[in-house]
């Protein structure tokens, strides 16, 4: 019945984030509320971070902080909100939110939004923002069955918007209407992720990922277009031309991938995760491609503090 799965406001969360910093103070997660009459719950007007502690040989690390605390400045300055926080003070808190749960490896969320001072469309008058920072540990990366079964990809029947409808750059929560239609279908059609198009049909993104192909021996990159501008595509890029790979930057048709040796996926989240097929076609041999496993190898040692060449990346946790 309906009725018994009745949510109470956030009462059903599964997610365990302890200690959340809200607006400048730690608090339970219990006790992290917001009014339902946030200007963000109605209109979306909100922008956020994905970033990852990994677990290192000195203590848990943050991979990139401050190309993701850069990030969610531009995204916030795209919708128009201030921030009331300096650029170091939200960097001292996601450290502190991570250092204080006393998380090894976690997913991190700062969430900046407009709150509940208006419901008019024009949400100014909820500036300055209101700022949060929340973590939950996130450890494990899928089995290794798993990865080299890779991921089955299926192209949206939702486009990624164009560059003058939606601000594709930002990373911000109205957005993520566009993300979300296309995964729900991608998942109710049997797939593991959708493949968005842009609206000339090239191909643009994964609802949160990035993506890459591999054609006789040289990595292409998607470019940037309309897509969102990935930390750990940019991670991946150097990582690949470390390795001695010719990387190339090219807008791409779908078949572009149908035809490719190699397609992966890369994001805070999936890091790099290949790809096996896309539209029930089996992308090269249908299981995780061989560079693609070479560059996910070296992006995890990357991240846990392993390649001395991009110690730089890190920023750790005492
Ligand atoms: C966050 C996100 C990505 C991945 O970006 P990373 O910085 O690598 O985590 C890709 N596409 C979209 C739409 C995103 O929101």
């Amino acid at each position: 019945m309906a009725t018994e799965t009745k949510s109470k406001g956030g009462g059903d969360v599964h997610i365990k984030a302890g200690l959340i910093w809200l607006n400048g103070e730690f608090v339970p997660q219990e006790e992290a509320r917001v009014s339902v009459l946030s200007h963000a719950l109605h209109y979306g007007t909100s922008v956020f971070e994905g970033i990852r502690a990994y677990e290192t040989p000195k203590g848990p690390a943050i991979f990139r902080l401050d190309e993701h605390v850069e990030r969610l400045f531009h995204s916030a300055k795209v919708l128009r909100m201030e921030i009331p926080f300096t650029f170091d003070e939200v960097k001292q808190a996601i450290v502190e939110t991570v250092k204080r749960n006393g998380y090894k490896a976690c997913y991190i969320r700062p969430l900046v939004w407009m709150g509940a001072r208006t419901l008019g469309v024009n949400p100014l008058p909820n500036n300055p923002a209101e700022v949060m920072v929340a973590a939950w540990e996130w450890g494990a990366y899928l089995g290794e069955e798993a990865i080299k079964k890779g991921a089955k990809l299926i192209t949206a029947s939702w486009a990624r918007f164009p560059a003058h409808v939606m601000p594709g750059k930002a990373k911000a929560g109205g957005n993520y209407i566009n993300s979300a239609l296309a995964k729900m279908d991608a998942l109710s059609a049997g797939a593991d992720e959708a493949l968005l198009l842009d609206d000339q049909g090239f191909v643009a993104e994964g609802s949160g990922e990035n993506i890459f192909f591999v054609r006789k021996g040289v990595v292409y990159a998607i470019e940037h277009s309309v897509n969102l501008m990935g930390i750990t595509r940019d991670s991946v890029i150097q990582i690949a031309r470390d390795l001695g790979y010719e990387v190339k930057e090219v807008r791409a048709t779908r078949e572009q991938l149908w035809m490719a040796d190699e397609v992966f996926m890369v994001g805070t989240a999936a890091e790099v995760t290949p790809v096996s097929s896309i539209d029930w076609r089996p992308i090269g041999t249908g299981t995780a491609g061989e560079i693609t496993l070479k560059i996910r190898k070296a992006y995890l040692e990357a991240v846990t503090g392993q390649r001395p060449e991009y110690e730089h990346w890190l920023t750790y946790v005492q």
